[in-house]
């Protein structure tokens, strides 16, 4: 499998040309998209085929994971004649989300596909998908990628945006890439947000000994080299903060 973050922001970023929340996953020219946030549409138009996406994932209904999901829809309605669809695995009410934006009953139906998202494993063309809920909106999910034919191989976690590293814990595997929102840096948390730090984020890396850890999702005005180095006090491995546009095999 390969990783290719096309947008590491989190709901405002302020470093120019990031887009936010927007992964894909390749294995055998077979794609999957994790989240599309803000700006993430351009990020993939620009590197192949969005028609061809064997579906769009998205962990939960905040717009910096899924608002891009407006653009590929207009893509797919306006582009091709007839127009094209994609599937969507989300949770509950994506649709009438998308469909409120526009004023437009129907507008999400038209080219996408939607269908609800739960915990438990699924098959996307090559890829199985284990879900999680963890503590984020009343129904945020992590998930766990791996190859259908090489079920024993690492696999790749991917955390969405969560307030409890423990929730990820039993997805995560020895050998597994721990991608992982680090929203407030270095920490501590403020009391009530449901995201994660530095210092939760290596002890869950302590605890469950994945290959590597990247960090994603970091606010804005978060010091990069001091949230790096509050993972790396707990946890030996490597650990990078990922950017637009870095790949990885995973
Ligand atoms: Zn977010
Ligand atoms: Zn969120």
């Amino acid at each position: 499998m390969e990783l290719l973050v096309v947008g590491s922001g989190a709901a405002y970023p302020d470093r120019p040309g990031t887009a936010s929340s927007t992964y894909v996953v390749t294995h055998g020219g077979e794609r999957i998209c994790l989240d599309l946030g803000q700006g993430g549409f351009a990020g993939l138009a620009g590197r192949f085929e969005p028609s061809a996406l064997l579906a769009v994932v998205v962990s939960h209904l905040h717009p910096d994971h899924f608002i891009d999901l407006v653009a590929l829809r207009h893509y797919l309605r306006y582009e091709f004649d007839p127009p094209r669809r994609v599937r969507v695995v989300a949770p509950a009410g994506l649709a009438g989300r998308l469909d409120a934006l526009l004023a437009e009953p129907g507008f999400a139906a038209a080219s996408l596909d939607a269908e609800a998202r739960a915990e438990g494993v699924i098959q996307v063309g090559p890829f199985m998908l284990e879900s999680r809920l963890v503590t984020h909106t009343d129904e945020s999910y992590a998930v766990r990628i791996s190859l259908a034919a090489e079920p024993a191989s690492p696999g790749l976690v991917y955390s969405g945006d969560c307030g409890r590293a423990d929730d990820l814990a039993p997805l995560v595997r020895p050998g597994d890439t721990l991608l992982i929102e680090v929203a407030f840096g270095a920490g501590p948390v403020p009391v009530g947000d449901l995201h994660l730090d530095g210092p939760a984020v290596g002890a869950l890396a302590a605890a469950t000994a994945p290959a590597r850890v990247l960090l994603t999702h970091l606010q804005m005005g978060r010091d990069p080299a001091a949230t790096m180095a509050a993972v790396q006090a707990r946890y030996p491995g490597p650990v990078e903060l990922v950017a637009d546009g870095d790949a990885f095999a995973a």
